[in-house]
C-alpha cells in the first residue's frame, strides 16, 4: 500500500467530539471522488468506533484520548481507531451480531457488525487493561471499473 496522505490526531472521549471524528475522517476522504454511499459507510463505522472507546473502553471518562489515524493511497483508505481503556475479554463474541455487554444503555450490539459489513477490511486487537485498536479499510470503487462491469 502506497501511502500518498495520512493524519494522526487524538481526540477526548467526549461524546461531542464523535461528531467531529465522523466529519474529519469523512472529509479527507473526498480527495478520492467517493460515492455517497462509501462517504456515509465511513461516517458510520468512524461514530461506531469512536463511540465504542467512549462508552466501553472509558466508561464516559472524558478526560481519556482516543488517537485516531487515516491514510490514503490510489484507491483505498485505512482508519486506526484506538484507546487506551479496559480492553476486551473475547474479541471473537464481542464482533457477533447482537453481543452487547451494556443492553441496560439500550446498546444492541450491531456496532463492530456495522464496521465489519461496511468495510472491505475489519481487524480488531484488543488486551484487557490496555486498549483496543479497529484497523479498518475501505476501498473506492472507480467509475472506469464501473463502466467496465
Ligand atoms: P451498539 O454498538 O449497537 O450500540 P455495542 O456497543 O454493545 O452496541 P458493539 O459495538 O458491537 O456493540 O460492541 C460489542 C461489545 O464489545 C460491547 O458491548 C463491549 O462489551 C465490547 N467493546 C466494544 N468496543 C470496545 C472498546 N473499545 N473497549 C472495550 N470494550 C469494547
Ligand atoms: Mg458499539
Amino acid at each position: 500500500m502506497e501511502n500518498i496522505n495520512s493524519f494522526d490526531m487524538k481526540i477526548k472521549a467526549r461524546s461531542e467530539n464523535e461528531a467531529f471524528a465522523r466529519q474529519v475522517v469523512s472529509s479527507f476522504a473526498i480527495g478520492m471522488n467517493p460515492t455517497i454511499d462509501e462517504l456515509e459507510d465511513i461516517k458510520t463505522v468512524v461514530s461506531e468506533a469512536v463511540t465504542n472507546s467512549i462508552v466501553h473502553a472509558y466508561n464516559n471518562d472524558s478526560d481519556k484520548i482516543i488517537d485516531i489515524k487515516a491514510s490514503l493511497d490510489n484507491d483505498s483508505m485505512e482508519i486506526i481507531i484506538e484507546d487506551y481503556g479496559v480492553g476486551i475479554d473475547d474479541v471473537d463474541k464481542a464482533v457477533e451480531p447482537f453481543f452487547t455487554t451494556k443492553p441496560e444503555d439500550e446498546r444492541s450490539g450491531m456496532g463492530f457488525t456495522l464496521m465489519k459489513s461496511f468495510m472491505d477490511e475489519f481487524e480488531l486487537v484488543s488486551k484487557l487493561g490496555e486498549g483496543t485498536k479497529v484497523r479498518m479499510v475501505k476501498r473506492f470503487v472507480r467509475e472506469e471499473e464501473n463502466a467496465g462491469a
